[in-house]
């Protein structure tokens, strides 16, 4: 199971990439992520201190892990972040550092953190209107996707993807708008389908958009043509380009196809968990050993013995699955 070839599960998938989740809590309460009043937040000391954090790294690097995201809750709400960046990029293994940030924080942070060493970002934006993205944040913070987005492409934190979760009578009038961001822009705007996750007081199932449905109107723009995705960071998204533009647009698509065959990844809960899968209770608890100073490399390979074959909302077994928020999404 370890050596130069790195771990794989039982089902031979290696698996090279580590989610890190570095808080719950966040500034935004997504319609489809938080209720208005928040969830209820981990206390303090269950939270790994980023030498923990970085103490797991050092340990499965090793094993094979390469990537490592570090993702929330809204990690850039978590105080001095841009030291665990650089304890993460200390270790030699490690290389590639991504971060998933809703961008509030980018304009005052991109630089710092890509002087830390963070390679690149992914930004959350569902809408580029500014009443709507405080109607959909539950929040007004008075802040523009786009000009994050560029704050972060200046000082060289690329290749950029923007998420996009598309929700019917929500959002969706706003595709086309999106999808044209990837004319001038070397982005990649990646729609997301909406996910009957955690708190859905806000949202039905009729607000799934399939991702299919957003390629037909796009194609009504111009020519969409399949094409590589970005040179790093090759997730489940699936990638098309609009005749002459500079970027990409993506789908990700949980809820009408699967890619769990080719899932390379790990999550790691802001409490010291080890999450194999999105959904369900695939977890091992690291912060234990962790604490008592006993080596992470067993309960490593018990976790990816246990990975299971594919995801639970497939077989619409939905019922109390967690926030995003708090799983590392
Ligand atoms: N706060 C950061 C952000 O918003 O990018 C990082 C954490 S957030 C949980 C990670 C991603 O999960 C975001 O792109 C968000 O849009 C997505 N997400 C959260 N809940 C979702 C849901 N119910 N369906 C689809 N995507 C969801
Ligand atoms: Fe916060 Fe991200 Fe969830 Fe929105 S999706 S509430 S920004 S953690």
């Amino acid at each position: 199971m370890t050596g130069l070839d790195g771990a794989r599960d039982q089902f031979g998938r290696r698996i090279e990439y580590l989610r890190i989740s570095v808080t719950d809590r966040c500034n935004f309460r997504c319609l489809y992520c938080m209720p208005p009043e928040g969830l209820t937040w981990l206390p303090k000391s269950d939270i790994l201190s980023y030498e923990e954090i970085a103490d797991v790294v050092q340990q499965l690097a090793p094993l094979g892990l390469r990537r490592v995201r570090i993702t929330g809750g809204e990690p850039t709400i978590r105080p001095d972040l841009v030291r665990l960046v650089a304890m993460l990029r200390a270790v030699p293994a490690v290389e590639d550092i991504a971060l998933s940030t809703n961008g509030v924080r980018m304009r005052e942070l991109a630089g710092p953190l890509h002087e830390a060493g963070l390679d690149r970002v992914n930004m959350s934006a569902d809408s580029l209107r500014p009443e709507r993205i405080a109607r959909i944040a539950r929040r007004d913070l008075g802040f523009d996707p786009v000009v994050a987005a560029l704050a972060a492409e200046r000082v060289g934190l690329a290749p950029i993807k923007i998420n996009v979760v598309v929700m019917r009578g929500i959002n969706d009038d706003e595709i086309e708008d999106f999808a044209r961001l990837t004319e001038r822009n070397p982005w990649h705007v990646r729609f997301i389908e909406l996910m009957p996750v955690g708190d859905m007081r806000a949202l039905t199932w009729e607000h799934v958009v399939a991702s299919d449905e957003v390629l037909d109107r796009i194609g009504r723009l111009g020519a969409l043509t399949p094409t590589a995705g970005p040179a790093r960071g090759n997730g489940p998204a699936a990638y098309y380009r609009l005749a002459g533009a500079a970027g990409t647009i993506g789908v990700i698509t949980p809820m009408t196809h699967t890619y769990c065959a080719s899932c390379n990844r790990v999550r790691l809960t802001a409490d010291g968990r080890l999450r194999t899968c999105l959904f369900g209770d695939h977890e091992v608890d690291l912060r234990t050993p962790l604490r008592a100073g006993e080596p992470l490399a067993p309960r490593f390979h018990d976790a990816l013995a246990n990975k299971p074959r594919e995801h639970e909302l497939l077989q619409m077994r939905v019922g109390g699955l967690r926030a995003l928020s708090q799983v590392g999404g």
